[in-house]
């Protein structure tokens, strides 16, 4: 049989990975939520899409739904950090539940440019990834005028009603390239497009994909820590594989196949927005039995961003104080 020349011998940690603020403000609100008032506490979605979070959460006394119908009078509801739509709002208020809304403020920014160019008289393209209840929240802030295109393709087809007064708006968790080459197609349809001021996708998306790009060059594989349902960790992997870097996602490291590893000296390793740093730790220590000797973490941009809690859920100072 032929000699086993190269083995597993480096972890190469990108930086930044995993949690970004508004994923740690919406664990925050629910944990919280369930400290102050007890459980249950019902949250309308996975609170963000990751397996291990939304179970040790319902440990604790969360239940996660999907349909308002299944929340009972008097409940406190949590709505999740992909926000929803003004439908969903004004049913949660008229059936008069404790609300406390963990939608991530960069979302909401979002929200607040669609309500205010509408009043300005704008229609809007979203780029989006269709049934990802981030777009059916944004969408869901206007009953009409908002188009979604997921790919060039769709701009060639998308029919508007005001190609004189229309908005572009994205999905915070985009590939930064996808969503560059997509907008450029809509400007090229729509030369009077409205771009948004400052880019929709998030800093956290942006920074985690340019840290898999600063590595790619110097592992033979990528593991992508995150759930199958995370828009940015899936993107995370595709950063990857369109520089020709073998990259696997996992929920969690008892996914991690030893054949991934054979004939290849360097492993990278990142997580996406929503996965736990322990989830990274537990990788770490699959890929030390699997042969690794050494761990190494790439240069990065630090990020300190913060995002406050919602009123009645005491604020973070003052917890640590
Ligand atoms: Fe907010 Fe970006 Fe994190 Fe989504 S990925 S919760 S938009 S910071």
């Amino acid at each position: 049989s032929p000699v086993q020349t190269v083995a597993l011998q480096e972890v190469v940690l990108a930086q930044p990975r995993g949690f970004c603020a508004g994923v740690d403000r919406a664990i925050e609100i629910v944990e919280r939520a369930l400290t102050r008032f007890g459980a249950p506490i019902y949250v309308r979605h996975e609170i963000v899409h990751n397996t291990y979070v939304v179970a040790d959460l319902k440990a604790k006394g969360a239940i996660f739904i999907e349909d308002l119908a299944d929340v009972p009078a008097g409940a406190t509801l949590v709505f999740s950090a992909h926000g929803v739509s003004q439908a969903v709002r004004q049913e949660a208020a008229q059936r008069g539940f404790q609300i406390f809304d963990a939608t991530c403020p960069l979302v909401t920014k979002v929200h607040v440019e669609v309500a205010k160019l509408r009043r300005e008289g704008y229609e809007f393209i979203m780029i989006g990834h269709k049934g990802h209840p981030e777009v059916e929240g944004t969408m869901g802030q206007l009953d009409d005028g908002i188009y979604l295109v997921e790919d060039v393709e769709d701009v060639a087809r998308v029919q508007v009603r005001q190609p004189e007064r229309l908005a572009v708006v994205t999905q915070t968790t985009l590939s930064v390239d996808d969503a560059s080459s997509i907008l450029a197609a809509v400007k090229a349809r729509f030369p009077l497009v409205r771009e948004p001021k400052k880019q929709d996708i998030c800093y956290a998306t942006q920074n985690r994909q340019d840290a898999v790009k600063l590595m790619t060059s110097e592992v033979d594989v990528l593991i992508v820590v995150g759930s199958p349902t995370s828009s940015n960790s899936n993107r995370l992997r595709e950063v990857a594989e369109r520089r020709e870097t073998a990259a696997y996602m996992v929920d969690n490291a008892s996914e991690l196949k030893a054949e991934w590893f054979e004939g290849r000296q360097r492993v990278g390793l990142t997580a996406g927005a929503s996965a736990p740093e322990l989830l990274v730790q537990q990788v770490i220590e699959r890929l030390r039995a699997l042969g690794a000797t050494s761990v190494r973490t790439m240069p990065g941009v630090e990020e300190t961003i913060e995002f406050p809690l919602p009123l009645g859920l005491g604020d973070r100072s003052m917890a640590e104080a």
